[in-house]
């Protein structure tokens, strides 16, 4: 295992970041933290880079303790949202930075800096200085930049987060892409959670300081751990006490299943291929119902209309919180 936190607990005055927080996370994988704002993630990848202490517990990073190392020492390399780069160096020299304080060789440094500006189609652009790049190249060159000196562990904390949302999708597609050629163990965080199921190979959903849950993104969309979790991975409604999908339901116009609820259909929306139902129940409920066109057709549905519905074969239902609306 690449990184293994364990028992830690951080707090800024009063106010508890993280709160027994113990995660592993694989070597060679794309990680994500992912959570609301103000949740701890931040903190986390802050405390496993070295920037920050934690007040008790431990971090290994290769099998090294490296609760005590400082950052320099540790052998990670970083990209934040707002890189800090040089802005009087070429993209070139940026990149060759990490490499010339390490005192290489200048023909390696040269061969080195040359790969990794293919790696991140930057080639034609050596010569530029940062200002001359856009928002997504100058975030490609950060991550060369962090790359070059061959971390064991790459950091990324909200990397696209400034960035528009055609440049973010582009470059959430090319870091997975790159992971796939260099496997470098990489953690990254988002508050997307679209961006985190898109490109991660394993999800840390952290909120107010705790870890809900750890697995894939497959794992965490069909068997949330809670009605957090599930809500934070995607659309959630309630139906009988229990929280479940919207396209998880099913809907008759008879009552043709044990146990049906019946209702009535106070709002219809077509989006594309699908149909969106929202159904007063009798028991009071407001349920959102996902259906596609062809199937709203067929059982002539519309506002008014006397609906069935039933948790379908198959759904991820977990019990509703009563906290959670
Ligand atoms: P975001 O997505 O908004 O960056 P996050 O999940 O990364 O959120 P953190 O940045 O880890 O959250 O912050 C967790 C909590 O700790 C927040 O409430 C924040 O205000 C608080 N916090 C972080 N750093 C400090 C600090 N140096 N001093 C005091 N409070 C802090």
């Amino acid at each position: 295992m690449s990184i293994e936190v364990t028992g830690l607990n951080k707090k800024f005055g009063d106010f508890v970041a993280l709160d027994d927080v113990n995660v592993t996370i694989p070597t060679g994988q794309l990680t994500a933290l992912l959570g609301p704002s103000g949740g701890g993630k931040s903190t986390l990848l802050r405390i496993i880079a070295g920037l920050e202490k934690g007040d008790t517990g431990t971090v290994n990073i290769e099998g090294v303790n490296a609760t005590n190392l400082p950052a320099q020492k540790r052998n990670v390399g970083f990209v934040f949202q707002h890189y800090a780069v040089f802005k009087h160096m070429t993209v070139a020299k940026n990149v060759a930075f990490g490499l010339e304080i390490r005192k290489r060789p200048k023909d390696e440094i040269a061969h080195r800096v040359d790969e990794l500006l293919k790696l991140v189609h930057l080639s034609q652009f050596a010569h530029r200085l940062p200002s001359q790049l856009s928002g997504g190249q100058r975030q490609r060159m950060a991550l060369a930049r962090a790359l070059a000196v061959e971390p064991s562990v790459l950091l990324l904390d909200e990397p696209f987060g400034a960035l528009d949302a055609k440049v973010r999708k582009e470059l959430r597609d090319w870091l997975r892409r790159l992971h796939d050629d260099v496997h470098v163990t990489t953690v990254f965080v988002t508050h997307d959670q679209e961006e985190a199921m898109e490109v991660a190979d394993e999800i840390v959903v952290i909120n107010e300081g705790r870890v809900e849950q750890v697995g894939t993104p497959d794992q965490l969309y069909d068997e949330p751990a809670n009605d957090f979790v599930m809500s934070f991975l995607g659309e959630v409604t309630h139906l009988g006490g229990v929280s479940l999908r919207p396209h998880d339901i099913d809907l008759e116009t008879q009552p043709l299943l044990a146990g049906a609820v019946e209702g009535s259909v106070s709002r219809m929306v077509r989006i594309g291929f699908e149909v969106r139902l929202h159904v007063l129940t009798v028991d009071g409920d407001e349920v959102s119902v996902i259906i596609t066109r062809t199937h709203a057709r067929s059982l002539g549905l519309e506002e008014g209309s006397t609906v069935y519905l039933t948790p379908a074969a198959g759904a991820t239902v977990i019990p509703r919180m009563a906290a959670v609306g």
